[in-house]
């Protein structure tokens, strides 16, 4: 049976380590060798540490990998859109303003009766700038984002994802006020029950409210915000824990207008009139913010196209060789680009909006 083993045999003593090997990452990750880590990695952790050189509690038994890999893919330091970058939306503008952005700015003011709510969802028709609020949110309050698709966690990290959502919760609560943007919401938190469920993406969904149900309580200043093209998939707890619900229906006319003009401009090559912009906002009824983007893609290579069948030569062609962007582009480009969303769908965001939107 082996040597008798005294009462203290292998016995470690669980006592915390002294403060000497403050910079060390080996005493910052339980049970890993420094040597296993590359550079990268450590550099990462450091960033992450307190002012002791320790890392904070909640990461302490995340794997270091998984920290990096929310830092260096998820985490996005420059979000890089504002309010104005935005066309149309004035009123859910205006309402995240007031519901997630002074809060985060101002979290003294909002306590008791005016304390925010932490989830907030954007629904709506795909294409129509949700994501782009999300990263405004960040932008505007000066908040860092995390950016996650539910794709990514259920196809690249099968299995894993839990994992990997107990880190981005960690990391985000280390870079405060965030913001974690997880689009596609409603195939994490989808109402269809056990069967077709594997249990890995069960255990995701669960890791996932556990998680949000800690930063709900507490005094952190997270914010999740839930993109979705499905609201009507979303279950009932999803609902309650994403208190705000703010529909992103299509752009108005004003608002394609403005992303012709705004694109085009960009480039130099906005030349339409006024009328002209009217015909093709009357066209173009229907169309997603995106659908706009592809629209004006697609428009402004007429007047490539034609300079080349003119006989230019694409290697010797100059800027002064192609005529301005015209309204014959703009209806060549509609055979082309097709609105992606149709009236059925819209029908079903209406009434959702209706039932369970916040400003309905
Ligand atoms: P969603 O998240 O709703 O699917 P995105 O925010 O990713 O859509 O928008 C996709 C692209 O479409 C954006 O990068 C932008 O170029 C364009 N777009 C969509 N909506 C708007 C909008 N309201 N204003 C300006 N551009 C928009």
């Amino acid at each position: 049976y082996g040597p008798r083993r005294g009462i203290r045999g292998n016995f470690i003593p669980p006592i915390k380590s002294n403060g000497n090997s403050a910079g060390n990452v080996t005493s910052r990750i339980a049970g890993k060798s420094e040597d296993a880590l590359d550079d990268s990695t450590k550099k990462c952790l450091d960033l992450l540490c307190g002012p002791d050189g320790e890392l904070p509690e909640k990461l302490r038994n995340l794997e270091p990998r998984l920290i990096e890999h929310v830092s260096n893919e998820i985490m996005d330091r420059d979000p890089n859109v504002r309010w104005d970058d935005i066309a149309g939306l004035d009123h859910a503008k205006k309402c995240v303003t007031e519901m997630v952005i002074w809060p985060l700015l101002r979290p003294d003011i909002f306590r008791g009766c005016r304390s925010p709510g932490r989830g907030l969802l954007l629904f709506g028709p795909p294409g129509t700038g949700k994501t782009m609020i999300g990263k405004a949110i960040a932008g505007e309050a000066k908040a860092t984002i995390f950016y996650i698709s539910v794709s990514s966690l259920t196809s690249k990290w099968i299995g894993e994802g839990e994992k990997l959502v107990r880190a981005l919760f960690g990391v985000a609560s280390c870079r405060q006020p965030a913001v974690i943007f997880v689009d596609e919401i409603d195939s994490l938190l989808s109402q269809r029950k056990s069967e077709g469920e594997h249990e890995s993406s069960r255990r995701l969904k669960t890791q996932f409210l556990i998680e949000m149900e800690g930063f709900d309580t507490g005094s952190e200043q997270i914010l999740l915000v839930g993109a979705t093209n499905r609201p009507q998939e979303l279950d009932e707890a999803a609902r309650r824990r994403l208190a705000k619900r703010l529909y992103i229906p299509l752009p108005s006319s004003e608002a394609r207008a403005w992303i012709v003009q705004n694109l085009l401009e960009k480039d130099g090559l906005f030349e339409l009139s006024r009328e002209d912009i009217g015909t093709i906002c009357k066209l173009t009824e229907g169309y997603s913010g995106s659908d706009m983007k592809n629209l004006v893609k697609d428009a402004s290579m007429g007047p490539l196209r034609e300079a080349l069948t003119r006989g230019f030569e694409i290697t010797k062609l100059k800027k002064e060789d192609m005529r301005p962007v015209t309204v014959k582009d703009f209806e060549n480009a509609l055979q082309e680009v097709r609105p992606s969303v149709s009236s059925n769908e819209l029908g079903i965001y209406e009434e959702w909006n209706k039932q369970f939107g916040s400003l309905a």
